[in-house]
C-alpha cells in the first residue's frame, strides 16, 4: 500500500466507516484511495477528517475501516447476484396461452408481454395482487429481462429499507445524461 493516497499524510488511513458497496457491471473506475487497483466493486467510506466520500476497492476499504466481514461479504453477495443476473435469461421461463414469458425471482412473479415489437415488463409483487408496471418498453427481450432483474432488485432493496445509494450510478460512470436532471 504505497500508492495514492495511501502515501499522503493529510489523507486519514485508518478510522474510516465503510457505507456501501455497488456493482458498477464491469471494471470502470480506479481506487480512490490507492490510485491504481481498477474495480469493478465500489466500496464507499466516510471519514470524520475527510470531507465527502472516498470510492474504493475492497482491499483498500479492508486497510482502512479494519473491518475485515462486511464489505468483503457484501461485495460477495454482489458477485453472486451479478452471477444470477448473467444467467437469468437462460433461466427456465415459462410461456403463457397469450404468449407471454414468465417466471418466479425471489417470491416476484415476473411477466414479458409482447406488444408489437415491444416488450412490457410487469412484476406481481410476493403474496398479493398488486402488480408494478416497469415503465419501460424495449425491443430485445434479453434487454427486457435484465431490466426486470433489475427491478426485482431494486424492488427488494425499497421493501428492506435500505436507502438506495446514488453516488455513483452507472449513467454517472458513463457521464451519460441524468434523466433526473432534465
Ligand atoms: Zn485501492
Amino acid at each position: 500500500m504505497a500508492t495514492g493516497k495511501w502515501r499522503e499524510l493529510e489523507v486519514p488511513h485508518k478510522g474510516w466507516r465503510w457505507i456501501d458497496s455497488v456493482d458498477l457491471g464491469k471494471e470502470r473506475m480506479v481506487c480512490e484511495m490507492c490510485e491504481s487497483a481498477t474495480i469493478r466493486y465500489v466500496h464507499y467510506a466516510e471519514h470524520d477528517n475527510w470531507s465527502g466520500i472516498l470510492a474504493v476497492g475492497c482491499i483498500c476499504v479492508e486497510y482502512m475501516t479494519e473491518d475485515y466481514v462486511g464489505p468483503r461479504c457484501s461485495e460477495k453477495r454482489l458477485r453472486r447476484n451479478a452471477g444470477r443476473r448473467a444467467s437469468f435469461p437462460k433461466r427456465r421461463w415459462k410461456r403463457s396461452k397469450k404468449g407471454n414469458s414468465h417466471i418466479d425471482l425471489d417470491g416476484y412473479h415476473v411477466v414479458l408481454s409482447q406488444r408489437g415489437a415491444l416488450w412490457h415488463i410487469l412484476i406481481n409483487l410476493p403474496n398479493t395482487a398488486e402488480w408494478v408496471d416497469i415503465e419501460k418498453e424495449v425491443m430485445d427481450k434479453q434487454e427486457a429481462m435484465m431490466i426486470a432483474f433489475d427491478s426485482v432488485m431494486q424492488l427488494i432493496a425499497a421493501s428492506s429499507q435500505k436507502p438506495v445509494f446514488k453516488f455513483h450510478t452507472i449513467a454517472d460512470i458513463l457521464s451519460l445524461p441524468d434523466s433526473e436532471n432534465k
